[in-house]
């Protein structure tokens, strides 16, 4: 039986669910839909966008509202419009077979005499932003007195943003006796406030822990000095070739500034702030959700409630005043089910920021290294690589062309030619990468940072070791994951331990050659899910190869090239993880200053900006 009718969804909405591709619901409307349907309860659910929770109290309003008639009778209050046009579009879709629903949207920054037409020709469910709803409540030009339901989804944004004495009006409005259901993604003391304010012994759902964000979400920071921030920036997005991803600045000048010089560095990139009329808001928004944007440029208010899918990274150009931000920031991530990475890029002074972000979201941050001009290089090319194994032919449009294009290549070997098709590409990447510099800077916390040859030094000694573990991703760990269950086991500190690297079956992590001892005799007798958890120094009896040789300290270096060093973990082109050795680095480093390319492959020459530069 499909699982939503189990939870007591009837069939004409199971269907138009089922075409959204709703097969299984998700945790929260699984655990919220059986409660909210007996529609006696007021209900706080601590969820994050992206969990799924439209249709969590949707599918139930739908259930539960008398369509006969048509008068209010549930209303939906939300802090954006995006988020109310998102809300009620989905409403309209979960309905699609049903009769005689009417949701209308009520929103500021657009004709109320059309809302006010739509109001009067009768409706049942009510999508509303505070302020244009007490607007049209003002004018007496909607009934709220057979309200059963009212929805205060992301009770928390509505509060940031200042709509509390709207909420209180509007809600005076409404009958005693309505059951309220509360949404929000963090539980501060006001929205504690207003959910005993409204509520009465509500039901309480928490997915995942209090203020925790999405658990699919890998927290990562970068440091860098100031002045490389940008050019850092670049080669975080140049090393992530098919990132999809919302950019936070403080200010909306930092916001214009950045998407300018994206820009003009040949990125599809535009901003989005409070300065632009709603015209051009929806312009921008359009060209993200279609994917003909690939970074948008935001600032916090601008970028409250936007709902896209399949954002993969999202980063925080700079941190937010408020920390409780940063949990909507990476919010805009990892939605519905997927994962997605929160990246911060600060400078030495800023780590302060990040342990406090860590205590907020309940989750510990990985240090990242920034990549070097090689590694984006070599990412790159096996992005194309990958493409061009992937792409699809059009036999039909090709055929005409094959004869002069094998004529072409006749005197060529296969190999010749992968060669000559890899070097158009690489050749351009190398060149804007010439000379590139390492941009990772300082020391951090007492130790010094992953040197050009990829060794942690301590005053000229290695200073780390790299450990095995035979836990991996398979074991549902993550970098963030590990990292925590390895500081609980050993109780060492999070700040101690160096890379993680997590593989499918098994993980690699790094501590202080002092700490070695500890870790492992932790680990004795240590159990994960019935299997003995193993720990090995790395290089010591593991199948697992020792990447480009001489990693594990004792201030050994690589052989072969420049960078020789541990990569960003990450994944990509190489699957299952395995290094290459040595190779063809050839010693020389590479710098450009990123930017090469965008999305349609359009690429510039002019690369080097130290106008620019001094900008930011
Ligand atoms: P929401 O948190 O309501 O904004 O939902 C996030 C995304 O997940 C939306 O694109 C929904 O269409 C999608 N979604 C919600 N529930 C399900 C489900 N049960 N199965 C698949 N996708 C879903």
């Amino acid at each position: 039986m499909n699982p939503f009718i189990q939870l007591g969804i009837r069939h004409d909405i199971v269907n138009a669910i089922s075409e959204l591709g709703f097969e299984n619901p998700t945790p929260i409307q699984e655990q919220s839909i059986p409660v909210l349907l007996t529609g006696s309860n007021d209900f706080v659910g601590l969820a994050q966008t992206g969990t799924g929770k439209t249709a969590a109290f949707g599918l139930p309003l739908l259930e539960l509202l008398d369509f006969e008639e048509n008068h209010p009778q549930a209303l939906v209050l939300c802090p954006t419009r995006e988020l109310c046009l998102q809300i009620t579009n989905d409403i309209k879709n979960y309905a699609k077979q049903m009769n005689n629903v009417h949701v209308v949207a009520v929103y500021g920054g657009a004709s109320i005499s059309d809302q006010l037409r739509q109001i009067k020709r009768g409706v049942q469910i009510v999508v509303a932003t505070p302020g244009r709803m007490l607007d049209i409540i003002n004018r007496k030009a909607i009934d709220f007195s057979q309200v059963k339901f009212v929805v205060l989804d992301e009770a928390d944004e509505m509060l940031n943003m200042g709509f509390q004495e709207d909420i209180d009006n509007i809600l005076s409005t409404t009958p005693d006796e309505k059951k309220t259901w509360l949404f929000s993604a963090t539980m501060p003391a006001e929205v504690r406030r207003i959910a005993k304010k409204y509520m009465d012994e509500p039901f309480e759902l928490t997915m995942g822990t209090k203020n925790t964000g999405n658990a699919n979400i890998e927290h990562e920071y970068y440091i860098v000095r100031a002045r490389d921030k940008y050019a850092a920036f670049k080669r975080i997005v140049d090393f992530n070739p098919d990132i999809f991803g919302i950019v936070f600045c403080r200010t909306k000048i930092e916001t214009q500034d950045i998407a300018e010089a994206l820009i003009k560095d040949g990125y599809n990139a535009d901003s989005l702030h409070g300065d632009l009329s709603q015209q051009q808001r929806d312009k921008v928004m359009k060209r993200y959700r279609e994917r003909n944007l690939q970074l948008l440029i935001a600032t916090d208010v601008a970028a409250r409630g936007i709902d896209v899918n399949d954002v993969t990274h999202v980063i925080n150009y700079s941190l937010p005043d408020e920390v409780e931000n940063y949990t909507h920031r990476s919010g805009r991530t990892a939605r519905a089910g997927k994962t997605g990475v929160s990246i911060a890029i600060v400078n030495a002074k800023e780590l302060g920021k990040i342990r406090q972000i860590e205590r907020v979201i309940g989750k510990k941050f990985v240090k990242a290294e920034i990549p070097s001009g090689f590694d984006v290089c070599e990412k790159q090319l096996f992005s194309i690589v990958h493409k061009v194994h992937n792409v699809t032919v059009n036999e039909e449009q090709i055929e005409q062309y094959l004869p002069r294009i094998i004529e072409e290549f006749k005197d060529v070997s296969k190999e010749d030619f992968i060669k000559r098709f890899a070097s158009i590409e690489f050749n351009r990447f190398l060149d804007y990468y010439q000379n590139a510099p390492d941009l990772n800077a300082g020391v951090e916390e007492g130790r010094t940072r992953f040197e050009d040859r990829g060794e942690r030094t301590s005053g000229g000694k290695s200073a780390y070791t790299r450990l095995f573990i035979n836990l991996g991703s398979v074991d549902e760990f993550n970098r963030g994951d590990l990292l925590g269950y390895i500081c609980n086991t050993t109780k060492i500190s999070g700040r101690t331990v160096g890379k993680i690297d997590v593989k499918g079956v098994y993980s690699f992590f790094e501590v202080p050659h002092e700490d070695v001892e500890k870790v492992m005799s932790s680990y004795k007798d240590i159990e994960f899910k019935g299997r003995p958890v193993r720990i090995e120094i790395s290089g010591e009896g593991t199948s697992e190869r020792r990447e480009g040789g001489g990693y594990r300290g004792g201030g050994e270096r690589r052989e072969g090239g420049y960078r020789g060093g541990e990569r960003r973990e990450g994944g990509g082109y190489r699957g299952g993880g395995e290094r290459r050795e040595g190779g063809n680095r050839g010693g020389e480093r590479r710098e450009g200053g990123g930017g090469f390319r965008d999305f349609s492959g359009k690429r510039r020459e002019d690369r080097q900006d130290p106008e620019r530069r001094r900008r930011f």
